[in-house]
């Protein structure tokens, strides 16, 4: 019996979905300000953190101690490729011991998930104008990561994996897969590292590099130590 075949090309498509681990919030909060490009509905509500934590998010992130004595903020994103509906998108060919599989089409999610960390003592006190001038800064900083982020998945990276020799292979074209590998790659996180450690890393460290200049980090640690002088010099009442 011959195996069944797909007529022609499966027709599918990589799209973008962002998720905010913590949800979102109001964009105009305590004076953040949005980069332009960035949906007012894509600003993610911040989960603060204490000191310590805040240190081992950083090494979990960049693998070593970072220049920086205090981070005040950061953002992390989670990758992952998603089949929405595996059992539709993946059919069964060949019976027996040995069963293979083929891509049938759909849509596959470039999926990342995003959390922003700001330390627990930056958290805006709504009767303080200086605190929350400081998350302002901090928050406006960190929606240029947001931005980028999303940027990645939406616009850079589609046109790229695309072009990828495993996607044209096994998702374009539609080869069989043997069911190891079925089960490794596309059940299991094998595809979305590749396309992770092949593209998506990568870039965005690249895009984190180009926002976290050692000028930038100047200029935000001057503007904040100014508005913490404001809190300390504040007569009490
Ligand atoms: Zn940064």
């Amino acid at each position: 019996m011959a195996l069944p075949q797909l007529s022609g090309c499966p027709v599918y498509q990589f799209k973008p979905r962002i998720t905010f681990a913590d949800g979102t919030q109001p964009a105009e909060t305590y004076g953040v300000s949005i980069p332009p490009g960035l949906a007012p509905s894509n600003v993610p509500a911040p989960n603060f953190i204490p000191p310590t934590n805040m240190t081992s998010k950083l090494h979990d992130v960049s693998g070593h101690g970072d220049r920086l004595k205090i981070v005040h903020g950061l953002t992390v994103p989670e990758f992952a490729v998603t089949f929405p509906n595996m059992a539709q998108q993946w059919r069964r060919i060949g019976t027996g011991a040995f069963p293979s599989w083929q891509f049938q089409g759909g849509d596959v999610f470039l999926d990342v998930t995003l959390t922003v960390y700001i330390l627990e003592g930056d958290r805006p006190q709504p009767n303080d104008e200086a605190s929350r001038k400081i998350y302002a800064i901090l928050m406006s900083h960190e929606l240029l990561h947001v931005l980028d982020e999303i940027d990645i998945v939406s616009r850079w990276m589609p046109p790229k994996v695309y072009g990828d020799d495993k996607v044209l292979k096994y998702l374009t074209n539609a080869q069989p897969v043997d069911d190891s590998m079925f089960r490794t790659w596309f059940q299991g996180s094998g595809f979305t590292n590749w396309l992770r450690d092949g593209y998506w890393s990568a870039e965005r460290e690249r895009r984190k590099q180009l926002r976290d200049t050692a000028q930038e980090y100047t200029t935000q640690g001057d503007r904040i130590a100014t508005l913490r002088a404001e809190i300390a010099n504040r007569p009490s009442h």
